[in-house]
């Protein structure tokens, strides 16, 4: 089968025939139709120094995805040939406290499929029925694809009560972007959300912002003044892992506000604690989407009338993917789906 294969341990992705992946007797054989690209694949792509430490070469990547289950091993039983599937991208232990207690998302031995497994940019994946989401297939194949980072959108935007509140959103990337469509949807009042890139932040008031901001223009301030916010504001999702955005959040929350933070900040960045302290702030560390409590709400917010469909910017053929990355890498997206049908 075809996949994009990191081959070589040097920046690019390349097209390859592998092997078709094995079907233990508890997994799912899904043929891909839609894979979306993450920020994570690029960093692969670039050969950055985190892939460098945990990406084996050669092994093919990805891990947002939609396709049709075309088979399954002998204990599987609840799934059909034809479904339609997503998946979830961490496969845990099963056996640690967090596990055993339900608390999936927060095993302490998560492996990630296109991390340290092969991945989903191919014509078949093979996982665990466990990780297997069974879809709405009244949901757009798009949408589906992008399953994964709607997910550390939702998990994030929903950890704290959203209802009337004044919510922040650090960083416009497409999970900040998702997160101030959810975060409407939810209820609050008002949602601003700051970036430098103004395609994206375009792309956010399309999806419902109150105020999208550019940082290098604009303070945070000075849009709580014109929206008349004395206080600060209630919730925070931090999500563009940028330490200068992390620390205008905390500045900008009102006392006892609560920030949920996504955004994957570089080692030793440097935080006002005492702001945290004084002020009374809760600040939630979020890993990826609860399972699967996260997956049923994606679900329901969608059938429940949220509409993602402007963050899907961009589709190209699988065998286009060398134009898809160098377009993620410009910035000037939303989510770009490779069709794999
Ligand atoms: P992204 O890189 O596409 O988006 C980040 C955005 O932040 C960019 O648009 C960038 O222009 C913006 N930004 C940079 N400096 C800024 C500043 N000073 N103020 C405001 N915005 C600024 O990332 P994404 O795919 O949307 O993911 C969001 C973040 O979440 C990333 O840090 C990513 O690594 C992280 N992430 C974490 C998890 C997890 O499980 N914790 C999962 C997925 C992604
Ligand atoms: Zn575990």
């Amino acid at each position: 089968m075809k996949a994009l294969v990191k081959k070589y341990a040097k920046p690019g992705l390349w097209l390859e025939d592998v092997e078709m992946p094995e079907v233990g007797k508890n997994d799912v054989l899904i043929k891909i139709k839609k894979t979306s690209i993450c920020g994570t694949d690029v960093h692969i792509y670039q050969w950055d120094d985190w892939s460098q430490k945990t990406i084996p070469v050669p092994m093919h990547i990805g891990h947002e995805f939609v396709g049709e289950v075309v088979g399954f091993g002998e204990n599987v039983h609840d799934v059909y040939i034809g479904e339609i599937v997503s998946g979830e991208g961490h496969l845990v232990c099963g056996r640690c406290r967090n596990c055993l207690a339900g608390r999936r998302h927060l095993c302490m031995n998560t492996s990630g499929v296109g991390v340290n497994r092969p991945g989903a940019f191919a014509e078949y994946l093979s996982i665990p029925v466990t990780n297997v989401w069974h879809c709405d297939p009244e949901i757009p194949l798009e949408i589906l694809s992008s399953f994964d980072p709607f997910g550390n959108a939702v998990h994030t935007a929903l950890s704290f009560d959203l209802l009337g509140e004044d919510v922040l959103v650090t960083g416009a990337g497409p999970i900040g972007i998702m997160a101030v469509a959810v975060a409407k949807h939810a209820g609050a009042r008002n949602v601003v959300i700051t970036d430098v890139n103004e395609y994206r932040l375009d792309l956010a008031m399309k999806m419902g912002a109150t105020r999208a901001v550019n940082i290098s223009k604009t303070s945070i301030e000075e849009v709580m003044k014109e929206l008349k916010m004395k206080e600060g504001f209630d919730v925070g999702l931090e999500m563009s892992g940028n330490a200068s955005a992390l620390n205008s959040m905390i500045k900008n929350m009102c006392h006892g506000g609560k920030i949920a933070m996504l955004g994957i900040q570089q080692p030793g960045t440097s935080v006002d604690w005492n702001t945290v302290v004084f002020n009374g702030l809760t600040i939630k560390g979020i890993y990826g989407r609860e399972m699967y409590e996260t997956w049923y709400k994606m679900t329901a917010l969608l059938q429940s009338g949220l509409d993602l469909s402007p963050i899907i910017t961009h589709q190209f053929r699988y065998t286009e993917y060398e134009k898809a990355f160098e377009l993620m890498m410009s910035g000037n997206t939303g989510k770009v789906v490779l069709n794999w049908d």
